[in-house]
């Protein structure tokens, strides 16, 4: 098997696919409640295509998939990409992150096809901070998905951005769901990317973990999966997990592993670089496989040594302002 390592001697295994720019919620933390201009669809890459580039670095040493976006279930066969995905020689593990308005019915064939695990985008469990955060009333739809999931036992990560003055009343009833469910919560440092510019006040992932600290105090440490991005823990007696990702920190730079493509086919080499490769024109364009994998290989080699080197090389300032919607969490 080959293994692609980056020019720091980290190997890259792990491509995160955002599928659309679309979605049907608009999390203030993430996008702007209007004025969002959406890629038409000839400026995304096509299912065909976008099964190329993967199947390219498949053959490169990428084994992991995440399907995100936008919301990927409001892509059109959204289905029929999985199915093509899945299925290819190299991808040992495959995983979605949703927002799950749209996913409960889908679940019994993403079980069918092996899916490794769902990340659930839950911040409150409160039905009007639900529509305050999201500003959209769809609460019982991403709940119903949650119990649908563990039904079905499917591993389910729950991701919840803490925001100061928005949801910090939810992070003990959203840690408490590890009690009786086998769900992996983690609590993600917000990062001033929501679309439209504005800056928030962080808690950091230190102010988290005192903070759940202070309620659970038998807190225990785990021991992280390798490459992991999120610091876990175990509350005594609980049968999940909770862990916090300091995204916005970035502490854990040194094992990144991971490379994104945007639902236009953008390359990015780390979440907070300038895109450092148009895919979709180089496909377009009329290049061969020989030809894209040299320039794959080029950019993958060509990476910033942590978030924040990668941030001060940009180019253009306002892309720090890029919506994770676009680049896909
Ligand atoms: N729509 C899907 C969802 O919400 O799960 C997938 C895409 S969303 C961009 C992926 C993840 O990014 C979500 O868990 C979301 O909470 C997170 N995210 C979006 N904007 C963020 C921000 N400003 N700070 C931290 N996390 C953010
Ligand atoms: Fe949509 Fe996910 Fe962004 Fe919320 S976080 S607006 S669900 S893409």
């Amino acid at each position: 098997m080959n293994t692609l390592f980056d020019n720091h001697g980290r190997p890259l295994n792990y491509l995160r696919l955002a599928v659309t720019d679309r979605c049907n919620l608009r999390c203030f933390y993430c996008m702007p409640e209007e004025g969002i201009h959406y890629l038409p669809k000839k400026e995304l890459l096509s299912f065909e295509e976008i099964v190329r580039v993967v199947s390219l670095f498949a053959g490169m040493g990428i084994s992991k998939i995440r399907l995100t976006g936008g919301e990927p279930f409001v892509r059109n066969d959204l289905m029929k990409l999985i199915r093509a995905v899945a299925g290819l020689p190299g991808i040992k593990e495959w995983h979605i992150t949703t927002n799950g308005i749209l996913t409960a019915p889908y679940i019994p064939e993403l079980k069918k096809l092996g899916v490794s695990s769902v990340n659930l985008s839950l911040d409150t469990l409160d039905r009007d901070r639900f529509r305050a955060i999201t500003r959209r009333d769809e609460f019982d739809a991403c709940y119903a998905t949650l119990q649908e999931l563990l039904d079905h036992e499917i591993p389910v990560k729950i991701n919840a951005v803490v925001m100061e003055e928005q949801n910090i009343a939810d992070i003990l009833p959203i840690a408490l769901l590890t009690k009786d469910k086998n769900v992996s919560v983690r609590f993600i440092e917000e990062m001033p990317f929501n679309g439209s510019g504005a800056a928030h006040k962080t808690w950091s992932y230190k102010k988290i973990l005192e903070y759940l600290t202070q309620h659970f105090p038998g807190l225990s440490r785990l021991d992280d999966p390798e490459n992991s991005t999120s610091m876990n823990y175990r509350i005594p007696g609980h049968r999940g997990s909770v862990g916090i990702i300091a995204a916005f920190s970035r502490t854990f730079c040194g094992t990144c592993n991971r490379i994104r493509l945007t639902a236009q086919g953008s390359l990015k080499t780390c979440l907070y670089d300038d895109f450092v490769l148009e895919t979709k024109e180089l496909i377009r364009s009329g290049n061969n496989d020989d030809e894209l994998k040299l320039d794959l290989l080029r950019a993958s080699n060509n990476r910033a040594a942590n978030g924040f080197e990668a941030e001060a090389k940009r180019k253009s300032h306002t892309r720090a302002h890029e919506s994770m919607s676009t680049i896909g969490g």
